[in-house]
């Protein structure tokens, strides 16, 4: 398996994702790359690997490489690597933080996120402070005064859509030696590179809209510069652990992720239409969508994200939890299920998932936007909202 031109030529998101960055079977001129599910490698008479330096799987497969170097490319990264899931990428970043150091993560982000990094900060005796990052003087402030070792942002975040502002959080922790990490699986590497804006890390939940499929989990982190000590310590900990995305796994991801630009290109748009509905809806109070003009983080998005705002939106209906559930159990395009950035649109009610605890509403509904005629989407939210 090997590339049919030069990685050093720039090839649009487009191209490069459609063609898997170039790799096809060499063998036998299969233009789709093999699966190789061996788990180790045979040796010459000489003992030496057959093929350059294949020796085991946990250590050696062409695919998980292929799908790492295509994220990382698209990512502008130094370097990137593929874990089983998006919260194995996490705690990979997270565990690079020894006993006695400082967190800062942001608040309100992916409920178990949060609640994994309560949970290993407590026993690790980490010391943990949760801000509301899009706020920048507030980010600003407590960075300067917390001095944190690690800032953990999500932006969009899941499921408010706050944006938080990824080149002065950026700017704020190089004043203090923090390492940025930002979870940008809303965004995808379609809309918005954070290492171009100064991070450190952009994590991604590879099982959202990178696989986009609903069929595999998969989590990712690139790097800008691969010689920070950091890095070193989560390849090491992801190698030497064994958190490797299965083989198979890696060929769904490909063949996923050979659609993703234009998945994001029409889940944008689409959700942008919905967004707009649900706005001038006079069931729903309340919409929260970066894409539109009023939402509060409109104008940073528009700076930081490139081609569309996403497919994730949520919203408040005028009414309680019970109003909200009996509008999410009307629809009939929507699945009533969990995640995001799937060809399939989805609806959540995220409270009875978090209950009281975490803050989200009864009344907030959040939507996965898919690839579906946009039109019959928001027949189906019509219908739906008339109860
Ligand atoms: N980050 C975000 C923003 C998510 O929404 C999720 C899952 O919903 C995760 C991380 C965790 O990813 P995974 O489910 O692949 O472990």
């Amino acid at each position: 398996m090997k590339k049919t031109y030069g990685n050093n030529q720039p090839l649009s998101n487009a191209t490069m994702f459609a063609q898997a960055n170039g790799a096809i079977d060499l063998q036998t001129g299969g233009i789709v790359p093999p699966i190789q599910p061996s788990t180790t490698y045979a040796r010459n008479t000489d003992y030496q690997p057959i093929s350059d330096n294949h020796i085991y799987g946990r250590d050696h497969n062409d695919l998980l490489r292929l799908g790492e170097e295509i994220l990382t490319k698209a990512e502008h990264g130094e370097d990137g690597i593929l874990f089983p899931s998006g919260m194995a990428a996490i705690a990979a970043t997270i565990r690079s933080v020894a006993s006695g150091g400082r967190i800062l993560l942001q608040s309100g982000i992916y409920w178990g996120t949060t609640k994994w990094v309560r949970e290993f900060c407590t026993r690790r005796a980490i010391e943990l402070k949760e801000v509301d990052s899009s706020d920048s003087d507030l980010l600003n402030r407590s960075i300067a005064d917390f001095k944190p070792d690690l800032v953990f942002t999500e932006t969009p975040s899941n499921p408010w859509l706050k944006v938080v502002d990824i080149n002065a959080a950026a700017r704020a922790c190089t004043k203090v030696g923090a390492i940025l990490v930002v979870d940008s699986t809303a965004a995808t590497p379609v809309l918005t590179n954070p290492l171009d804006l100064g991070a450190d890390i952009v994590m991604h939940s590879a099982t959202k809209a990178i696989n986009g499929h609903s069929d595999v989990l998969a989590g990712f982190l690139a790097v800008g510069d691969s010689t920070l000590p950091i890095w070193q310590a989560i390849k090491t900990d992801r190698q030497d652990a064994g958190a490797l995305l299965g083989t198979f796994e890696a060929w769904l991801l490909i063949r996923g992720m050979r659609t993703l630009p234009l998945r994001m290109e029409r889940m944008s748009a689409t959700a942008l239409k919905i967004a707009r509905f649900l706005e001038n809806h006079d069931r729903v109070s309340e919409v929260f969508y970066p894409g539109l003009e009023n939402n509060s983080g409109h104008a940073l998005a528009r700076s930081q994200m490139v081609g569309g705002f996403g497919s994730l939106l949520s919203f408040l209906v005028d009414g309680d939890g019970a109003m909200a559930l009996e509008v999410c159990g009307r629809l009939e395009l929507f699945q009533r299920a969990t995640s995001l950035g799937g060809v399939e649109s989805l609806v959540e009610h995220r409270h009875s998932i978090e209950g009281d605890a975490t803050g989200v509403p009864p009344s907030l509904i959040r939507l996965s936007i898919g690839i579906e005629n946009a039109d019959e989407l928001i027949a189906d939210l019509v219908q739906g909202l008339s109860a």
